[in-house]
């Protein structure tokens, strides 16, 4: 069967083949290909609209809903002011309508001025900076040919890509490294700059010129360097994104990489020279002379042809087109046999070996695995420690099935120490301590249950109806798990005693407060009600019923236990012969769909909700959803006629489950914030945890919008506008959100990386086009609820 295309969705233009630095480490001018000296020195117009052409026809043919294009060199603003805005101008005319365009340039900053800002404003051009860290670190290689340091303006460059006006253009900084330099010295330098992103790239090498390793410095040097590099970034929180360990994390957690040098994802990028000429990754130009060739140009070829090139073919492998040592690898996954251009050996080999840095990734990769192990041995009550993996999935609005099981294990914690505070010396403290000494897996899942804390918190809170005997059911619950012999009085309420997580049991005694319950290793008597295995069933004994869903997730349907009334909406009854299997099939349904939409919302769902309450229909039968603080676990919703609303529900509030819980034991924000904020999709004002619980919930609704689109993949009708409608709504207030949160001035460390991670998660929903009439319906919107919000700020209401 022949190999699928993998379709260009990444541009490298070079406007310019010369620079006006002389850097020792550049792979153009000091490596092995020489081709750069028999190409034209800027690239004509016949070129520049030829590329536009070629990628517009390239993401017509493959239905691409956007390209990133990055103008390079050389340097690219030797080509002049007019070129780069005729590159930008060409390329946006050409794509089509719904394919996005993300244009950026990549120049070593020496001179960019505002005049060059203004031109990257009007035409969208986001700027890439190549600078290697503090001042000794820079001019170890980044010097003008006469040997000046090229330094002081880069740093000029920055710090105008960091004024209020430029801010948006600045896209990163790029860092080449040298284990010579002092990687603290180089980590400190570059945050300091506030870029939005830094990456660490190797210095290109082959096998036939391998990097250099000075003496006294190790056999692995570069994984050295970037250890103490990632410590020092860790150590400062993790103040910005760096490509390199992100995608590690992201490898490690089965997720895809963020750059070509990592991972075994396909390359979907080519070079264009400015003779018009395809070329693969320049990277290759250290390889040999030619290496990067492909034959092809644009003027006599189509991007598919060039993507069958060999050379193309190979960089899209994955595992398979590996050296045999990389297939055995045990950090393949992350690794990828590092970058293409790394593997060369000119003794016919080629590229089919591993990298020539792969003893420094293979301890690169270890220790950072190790330094972010998840905590799985760690017992319940300590494990409220996230590794920075976990941290990443959270702020990122996800979480791994172990990052939610970590949640969930502190929870526990600190359920047994509210149950205790408030049920010292109630009926059933005894038994329930003899389980714990005993059967301490059958008390925890009793006590893991939602609504078990949402009683001990009443209690604390002397809540009306907040009963003190209900202590006596969770205990018999537990022994009846542990297969206990005992027997315990157990109060009457609403006409039935209850035993959280397992059901209820009717009592015909209308006016009975208390019935004692026998317990043993078969089941349990109560009321002249016998439940066992052996016995015929009894309408008077309500299990509490399960749905066994694909992949084990056995989630329960919680209609007994009246500690579920929790949540902002009123419950429903006990589920009748109909409703119960319209639920069953509505969760199948669902489920389905997440799992198959929302990959990334999926195993940590599947770990962390345990209980779905269904809750009476809403006013006018509207669909009401609701997540309760005190239940982790949980969530109410009333059954919406569509098993995709039912997802977008389940989502949505475990959102506010997983949010809640790791606010029970960290800060996001100063928790004195008084102030009221603006959230998007309000017309009032808001608190600041309510804004943050809302943004991390339409993380979730703004992703479940965007799978719609693309499902409906340009379709015409009702249901595909109102998806496109939705996510340019949701995606819209979300973002806004996110940025009223980072504006705030009140969030602490791990508030500002939740924001960085909940920008850097709604990013790529906003390239996905939804056409004129949904960005309009959703500005509409927007622009009401802020002027509702502006309204209430200039009467008193809010400020923030
Ligand atoms: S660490 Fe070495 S052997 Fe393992 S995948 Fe990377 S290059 Fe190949």
């Amino acid at each position: 069967m022949p190999r699928p295309l993998v379709p260009f969705s990444q541009y490298v233009l070079k406007l310019h083949s010369r620079c006006d630095l002389a850097c020792d480490h550049c792979y153009v001018y000091e490596h092995a290909d020489t081709s750069w000296r028999g190409k034209p020195r800027a690239a004509p117009e016949a070129v520049l609209a030829r590329t536009a052409e070629r990628i517009a026809e390239h993401a017509r043919a493959h239905g691409l809903t956007a390209v990133h294009v990055v103008l390079h060199g050389g340097e690219p603003l030797l080509a002049g002011r007019a070129a780069v805005g005729r590159a930008a101008e060409l390329l946006r005319a050409a794509l089509p309508a719904g394919c996005a365009l993300d244009l950026r340039i990549h120049t070593n900053g020496v001179q960019l001025d505002e005049s060059w800002c203004d031109l990257f404003a009007s035409h969208g051009i986001r700027v890439g900076i190549s600078l290697d860290g503090d001042r000794v670190a820079n001019d170890r290689h980044r010097r003008f040919a006469d040997g000046r340091s090229s330094h002081g303006r880069v740093l000029a460059a920055v710090a105008l890509l960091r004024r209020p006006e430029y801010r948006d253009l600045y896209a990163g900084l790029l860092c080449t490294v040298d284990v010579e330099n002092d990687p603290v010295a180089v980590v400190d330098a570059l945050v300091a700059l506030e870029p939005p992103r830094i990456d660490f790239l190797l210095p290109h090498a082959t096998w036939d010129q391998p990097p250099k390793r000075p003496a006294g410095m190790g056999e692995t040097p570069y994984a050295d360097w970037l250890l103490a590099a990632h410590g020092r970034w860790t150590e400062l929180g993790r103040p910005v994104p760096v490509r390199t360990f992100d995608s590690i994390h992201r490898t490690l957690r089965g997720r895809s990489s963020l750059t070509e040098s990592l991972g075994l994802d396909p390359s979907d990028l080519v070079v264009v020279d400015t003779d018009g000429s395809f070329e693969q990754a320049d990277s290759l130009k250290t390889a040999y002379d030619g290496a990067p060739a492909t034959g092809f140009d644009v003027f006599a070829h189509a991007l598919d042809e060039v993507a069958r090139h060999p050379g193309m073919v190979a960089r899209q492998s994955g595992l398979a087109g590996l050296a045999e040592q990389c297939r055995a690898c045990p950090v393949v996954r992350s690794c990828g046999g590092g970058l293409y251009a790394h593997r060369y050996r000119g003794d016919g080999t080629g590229f089919l070996n591993p990298s020539v840095y792969c003893g420094d990734l293979l301890r690169l990769i270890t220790t950072v695995r190790d330094r972010t192990a998840p905590a799985t041995a760690v017992p319940a009550q300590q494990a409220r420690e996230l590794t920075e993996t976990q941290w990443e999935e959270l702020a990122e609005g996800y979480g791994a099935e172990s990052t939610v099981r970590a949640l969930a294990a502190a929870q526990l914690g600190l359920t047994r120490r509210l149950v205790a505070a408030v049920g010292a010396g109630s009926p059933g403290w005894e038994l329930l301590g003899s389980l714990d000494e005993r059967d301490g897996a059958a008390l925890d899942a009793v006590l893991a249950h939602p609504y078990a804390r949402a009683w001990a918190v009443r209690r604390l809170r002397e809540e009306p109806g907040a009963d003190p005997d209900a202590l006596a059911g969770l205990a018999a619950a537990a022994a009846l798990r542990a297969g206990r012999a005992f027997e315990l009085p157990l109060p009457v309420r609403d006409g039935a005693v209850h035993l959280p997580t397992l059901g209820r049991v009717l009592v015909v005694d209308a006016d009975a407060e208390e019935t004692v319950l026998t317990g043993d290793a078969e089941g349990f008597t109560v009321a002249g009600v016998r439940v066992g295995p052996d016995t015929p069933g009894d309408a008077r004994w309500q299990p509490v019923r399960r749905v066994a869903l694909a992949g084990g997730w056995t989630p329960a349907l919680e209609d007994t236990d009246p500690q579920r009334d929790s949540h902002q909406w009123p419950v429903a009854g006990r589920l009748d012969d109909e409703e119960w299997p319209a639920w069953a099939g509505a969760l199948r349904e669902a489920w389905e769909l997440i799992g198959r939409d929302l990959p990334g919302y999926a195993p940590g769902l599947r770990a962390g909700l345990s209980t779905i309450t269904p809750l009476r229909s809403g006013p006018e039968g509207r669909d009401v959803s609701a997540a309760a603080r005190q239940a982790f676990g949980a969530v109410g919703i009333a059954r919406p006629g569509t098993a995709p609303i039912l997802a977008l529900l389940l989502v949505h509030e475990f959102q506010h489950v997983k949010l809640g819980a790791v606010l029970d034991f960290h800060d996001l924000f100063d928790r004195a914030e008084a102030r009221l904020f603006h959230a998007p999709w309000r017309p009032d004002p808001r608190p600041l945890e309510g804004l943050f619980q809302g943004t991390y919930a339409h993380l979730a609704v703004t992703e479940f919008w965007a799978t719609r689109v693309l499902a409906y993949d340009g379709l015409a009708g009702g249901p595909a506008e109102h998806a496109r409608v939705q996510l340019a709504t949701w995606r819209g207030h979300t973002a806004r959100a996110v940025e009223v949160l980072a504006g705030s001035g009140a969030l602490t460390a791990l508030g500002t990386r939740f924001a960085e991670g909940m920008a850097a998660a709604v990013e790529p929903w906003l390239a996905v086009p939804v056409g004129p009439a949904a960005e309009a319906a959703a500005r509409a919107e927007s622009e009401r609820n802020l002027a509702a919000f502006r309204a209430r700020a200039a009467s008193g209401v809010g400020a923030g």
